[in-house]
């Protein structure tokens, strides 16, 4: 079944579910980020006990001390032991480049620090148990200005440069796309230019509170604004008398100290310790001039019309433009192969930050330095309206999924493909998939991905299900061996799945802690790289709730869908809880929840997603936590929904099924995946995929001119 979308779908309101046209998929934003690097293999990494002394230990660090304490855990983690043999030398003086990246704290035994004074190796300092050195190597490639060699069999912990520059980097990266988050949901700041944005974004500072300490005074005077990057925060009015609010991550107060200098309306309190971004009104009207003339922008005309350009038609495309080239390889009717040059529309900034660090030939057809070109390779996946293929970047040689879709097909509900475009513009986070640039020809719009070569997690679903006998007593006091056997379904093991869900779960959490709903949870729109780990892709239905807003908009996948979706009571976040739910039967079973007895009809299966006389069946070899787990998700009552009480993500991760799960771990991504793609699956499924294409091909849909000239209008602002 194909997702689909309307507006307020319902009982007798079939007509108004369409077939899903074909989606997007997306994640991503900021630039380039890498992945984690990987420790040498047979590392040991330091154990647990050991984190707070050397936290300790790197207080005294400068870059170290001025990270966050998350941060600092996450780094603290990734180092690892180094033993060092009496009289060995650990760093040579005059050393550079890959010999030093390294910083060390000694855990055991003695150095000697020598430095060489006319000709002679002089000793100039001795290092012991908590000593740290090589500090300024975290920052950039600089010569090692000493020798240390260790005098007796001694052990340090080891700091990679990339390691630690990788966990500032995704720092930074979070930080810019939460507070542009805030931005967005502002609606005075809607008519502000990226690049103001992006002058507000490096103006915020870092605050800490402790728990108990009060933020913000009712009836005091106050010039700065707050947004809560980790922590809990509770809101009071009637000088401390009535709680009005509680306050997480993301969420954000004192907004109003920008407009005007009116004395606070109410108190808000730390109820845990509370890093808060903060913004002040000098330097808000410094950057962005008196709020005054902001507001009258505004109302200006060309703020008006930029508004009214965002409804259909659009108006013109603000964005500097950049030639993007595509190139495949065609076989003509003779059998001769030939290249076909496509030529689209991209964005001038997004071509630039790809091309960036590219030394390669650049291909003669491209026009100038700032042409994209990329080269199609084998086909990946796709549907009826899309179609998803390697592609190989010129300038870079760097390869990443093109994923090229139908505009005819999608121009029925363009503000998803707008929706995703933004959202994924924005979100940068491990568990999701990244989007580098989109652009459009006259038929198609394209986005470009991280590539995510094992497939997606139905893929896995079909190669791990297998047909089992089992014994089901059809009574309880009859003796199992007894029983009649019975051939059944069963889907991915529970160890399996679990490290699926994990997944899924934490790209949840993120999203939703960004007030980003995700609405289209299945299996195939769960993707996986050559590694086995996997990212959540296919933004399509992707929104960004304003805090405490719901939306009413039927989206999803039948089988999939919450019931308060169904019934258009107004939702949020609680849907995608329902949809993991659904997930995690299907991976476990092989087949939906509502999905027995067997029927075609979508209509079916909604009616009993809202039934609550429709009780889902468990198979026998379901583990109690599994079950438990899934029929918490799957709580027809959004508010009684695990995910959706106090303890939100939380909640789920503490459930008995991940007892014992590894989720620092998990959420560092240092996990080894389970099950790695089989390069016989993944040729299998090309092969598959190819013999389609020959299939459909020559069969796309033509587009009358009137239709064209629509979808041109529609996608002007693509
Ligand atoms: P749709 O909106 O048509 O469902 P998806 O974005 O889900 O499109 O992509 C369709 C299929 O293409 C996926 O199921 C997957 O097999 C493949 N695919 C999509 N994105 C990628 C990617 N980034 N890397 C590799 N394969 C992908
Ligand atoms: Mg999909």
């Amino acid at each position: 079944m194909g997702a689909v979308c309307g507006k307020g779908s319902g009982e007798g309101n079939e007509a108004a579910i369409s077939t899903r046209v074909e989606g997007i998929t997306g994640g991503g934003g900021g630039g380039g980020k890498k992945a984690l690097p990987k420790l040498p293999t047979n590392a040991i990494k330091s154990v647990p006990e050991d984190h707070q002394f050397i936290e300790e230990s790197l207080a005294r660090i400068l870059l170290f001390s001025k990270l966050d304490s998350g941060l600092q855990r996450k780094i603290v983690a990734e180092m690892y032991e180094r033993n060092v043999q009496a009289g060995e030398i650990l760093i040579n003086e005059g050393d550079t480049g890959l010999a030093a990246t390294e910083l060390y704290i000694v855990k055991s035994g003695i150095f000697e620090v020598l430095q060489r004074r006319q000709g002679q190796n002089v000793r100039v300092n001795l290092k012991q148990r908590g000593d740290c050195f090589g500090e300024i190597s975290l920052m950039y490639d600089c010569a090692r200005n000493a020798t240390v060699a260790a005098t007796v069999e001694s052990v340090v912990w080891v700091m990679d440069r990339a390691v630690f520059r990788y966990f500032v980097r995704e720092q930074q990266e979070n930080q810019v796309s939460q507070v542009e988050l805030f931005l967005n949901s502002v609606p005075i700041l809607g008519s502000l230019s990226r690049d103001e944005r992006m002058r507000l974004v490096d103006a915020i500072e870092e605050v800490v509170y402790q728990q108990g300490q009060k933020v913000i005074t009712e009836g005091d005077n106050g010039d700065l604004f707050y947004i809560i990057k980790e922590g809990e925060a509770l809101v009071f009015q009637g000088q401390g008398q009535r709680k009005v609010n509680h306050l997480f991550k993301a969420d954000f107060f004192g907004e109003r100290a920008l407009l005007n200098d009116e004395p606070r309306i109410a108190t808000v309190e730390a109820s845990t310790k509370l890093v808060c971004l903060t913004l002040k009104r000098d330097t808000f009207t410094e950057i962005l001039g008196p709020l005054e003339q902001l507001m009258k922008r505004e109302k200006s005309p060309q703020v008006v019309a930029q508004k009214l350009a965002k409804l259909q038609p659009r108006g013109s495309n603000q964005r500097p433009a950049a030639e993007v080239l595509i190139k495949r390889k065609k076989k003509g009717k003779n059998g001769v192969e030939s290249w076909e040059v496509v030529r689209a529309k991209g964005h001038l900034d997004e071509v630039q930050e790809l091309r960036k660090g590219g030394s390669m030939a650049v291909d003669p057809e491209a026009k100038d330095a700032n042409t994209l070109v990329l080269t199609e390779g084998t086909v990946l996946g796709g549907g009826a309206f899309s179609r998803v293929s390697i592609v190989n970047e010129d300038s870079t040689g760097r390869v990443y999924a093109l994923k090229r879709m139908r505009k005819s097909a999608v121009v029925q509900c363009p503000e998803h493909v707008y929706c995703e475009q933004a959202i994924t513009k924005n979100v940068a986070h491990p568990f999701c998939i990244r989007q580098y640039a989109s652009f459009q020809d006259k038929y198609h719009l394209y986005f470009l991905f991280d590539l995510m070569s094992g497939g997606d997690l139905m893929d896995v679903l079909v190669a791990e299900a297998k047909v089992i006998n089992r014994r089901v007593p059809e009574s309880s006091w009859q003796v199992a061996c007894l029983a009649p056997n019975v051939k059944m379904l069963q889907g991915m093991s529970e160890e399996l799945a679990k490290f699926y869900i994990a997944s899924v779960l934490l790209a949840l959490e993120y999203l939703h802690n960004n007030n980003i709903v995700y609405r289209d949870l299945k299996p195939e729109n769960v993707f996986i790289d050559v590694n086995g780990h996997v990212k959540l892709g296919d933004f399509g239905f992707a929104k960004i709730l304003d805090s405490g807003n719901r939306t009413y908009t039927f989206c999803g996948t039948p089988g999939y869908v919450a019931p308060e979706n169904v019934l258009a009571h107004g939702y949020n976040f609680s849907v995608d809880w329902w949809g993991l739910g659904v997930v995690m039967y299907v991976l476990l079973t092989g087949r939906q929840p509502f999905s027995t007895p067997k029927t075609d009809d979508p209509m079916v299966v909604m009616r009993r997603i809202v039934d609550e006389n429709y009780v889902v069946k468990y198979p026998p070899y379901i583990s109690p936590a599994a079950k438990d787990l899934i029929s918490r998700l799957l709580e027809r009552k959004p508010a009684r929904r695990i995910g959706m009480l106090s303890g939100r993500a939380t909640d789920v991760k503490k459930h008995k099924w991940f007892e014992g799960f590894n989720w620092a771990e998990m959420e560092a991504r240092r996990n080894i995946a389970p099950r790695k793609p089989r390069e016989s699956d993944i040729n299998k499924r090309i092969k598959e995929l190819m013999e389609t294409e020959r299939r459909t091909a020559g069969k796309t849909p033509k587009e009358t001119p009137e239709e064209l000239a629509e979808c041109e209008a529609v996608f002007s602002d693509f």
